[in-house]
């Protein structure tokens, strides 16, 4: 199909889908191809799944779009839901990752300003928080950047768990500092928990506001509904979106009562935020996830795989490190990531690079292991061709 009238955003593979269930994907030929992207940790309980396609039908049938300047019957028992299972108190809906981190910085600049007229936001190196100019500019890898400066100023990047470099950078004039807790575009790499806990304290010292972007690491992936249950700190900021709409466009930025309270109406806003359709699905998927228990059994599901990976990685020496946590998996390999992954194309197995040496398996939460065996099979073929 020609590519002429989109713009060249994406280096996209030559494949057209169109349609999917569950962890799989068919073309428009039907040939059908084992989905571990899952539309990069979006599709969290697969594609067409039945309570994603009911609260479509049902809210659709219903209202699908109200102004913010009313309530609706969907925006607050989904907010309820995700504070029942966070720390925080109050949830700002958007309709992206990108638009979420744009919500956390605002909210940074407002609390700095209202608490010593404080305004620089520390972001980590190799990090990645989206393609608005504000989210660019604490996107750590020039590669995004380049092409589009002047950014935002009073931003101060650091290297990613170096604790010196943090309280050097760390001055009075700090409101925020933004991390993801697994680094996922920039290589699928961990917070240290030394480091997250001196960003903590030095947080709490400086009075700064502690933003976590979960955007991917997020609502599940790790085996948690929070990314940040995993690692002890409880961050005032969290921006999240893909899996939270299970496919459907949805984002929010969840903060505890100091941090949102310095919001007044007119401060931030969003047309589409919030919008009834939007939060009955997501409403939907994180009952799914939550109480249907889907999140309680990724910890097994994911150590069968991890195990697995360990024991490939022994007999293909190209596999240097399997890294990562629930399904969010990288797989550091000494071949390159595109090739390798036109090949596991060739052999309908849709998996992702993040960045140049690492492949990324994000297989929807709700697979099986069978599923998990399937992808491995053809996940070894390719290696063994390569090998
Ligand atoms: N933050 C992180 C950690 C991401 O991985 C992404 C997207 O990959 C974003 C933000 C931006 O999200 P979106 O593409 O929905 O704007």
């Amino acid at each position: 199909m020609s590519e002429d009238c989109l713009m060249k955003t994406y280096g996209r593979f030559d494949v057209t889908f169109n349609r999917g269930l569950g962890s799989k994907l068919y073309d428009i030929y039907d040939n059908e191809y084992i989905d571990f992207v899952s539309g990069v940790a979006v599709n969290c309980l697969g594609h067409s799944h039945p309570v994603i396609i009911k609260a479509i039908q049902e809210q659709s049938n219903k209202l699908m779009q109200v102004s913010n300047y009313y309530y609706n019957t969907t925006h607050r028992p989904l907010a309820k839901k995700l504070i029942e299972n966070s720390d925080h108190e109050s949830v700002f809906f958007c309709n992206s990752g990108t638009e979420a981190v744009e919500g956390a910085l605002k909210l940074a600049r407002k609390y700095g300003k209202l608490n010593g007229n404080k305004s620089t936001i520390i972001y980590m190196d190799n990090s990645f928080h989206g393609r608005t100019m504000g989210a660019l500019s604490v996107t750590g890898q020039g590669k995004y950047q380049e092409a589009f400066t002047p950014l935002i100023g009073g931003v101060k990047k650091i290297p990613f768990n170096d604790i010196n470099a943090l309280k050097e950078a760390f001055t009075t004039d700090v409101c925020g500092i933004i991390v993801e807790p697994i680094q996922g575009e920039g290589g699928i790499i961990p917070i240290n928990i030394d480091f997250i806990n001196e960003v903590k304290e030095l947080c709490t010292q400086n009075n700064a506001l502690l933003i976590y972007d979960e955007v991917q690491c997020g609502i599940g992936r790790l085996g948690s509904l929070f990314a940040y249950k995993q690692f002890g700190v409880i961050p005032d900021v969290i921006a999240i979106a893909k899996g939270l709409g299970g496919g459907f466009p949805i984002g929010a930025v969840v903060a505890n009562k100091k941090a949102s309270a310095v919001l007044v109406p007119g401060d931030h806003g969003s047309t589409f935020g919030g919008n009834p359709l939007a939060c009955a699905v997501s409403l939907a998927v994180i009952t799914e996830l939550v109480d249907n228990k889907v999140i309680d059994t990724i910890a097994e599901r994911s150590k069968y795989v991890f195990d697995k990976l360990e024991v490939i990685k022994t007999k293909y020496p190209i596999i240097k490190e399997i890294r990562g946590m629930g399904f969010l998996i990288g797989v550091e390999i000494d071949f390159d990531t595109k090739e390798f992954m036109k090949k596991c194309l060739e052999k309908k197995l849709l998996l992702i690079s993040a960045g140049p040496k690492v492949i990324r398996l994000l297989p929807p939460l709700n697979v099986t292991k069978e599923e998990l065996d399937e992808a491995l099979k053809v996940f070894t073929l390719v290696l063994d061709e390569l090998c």
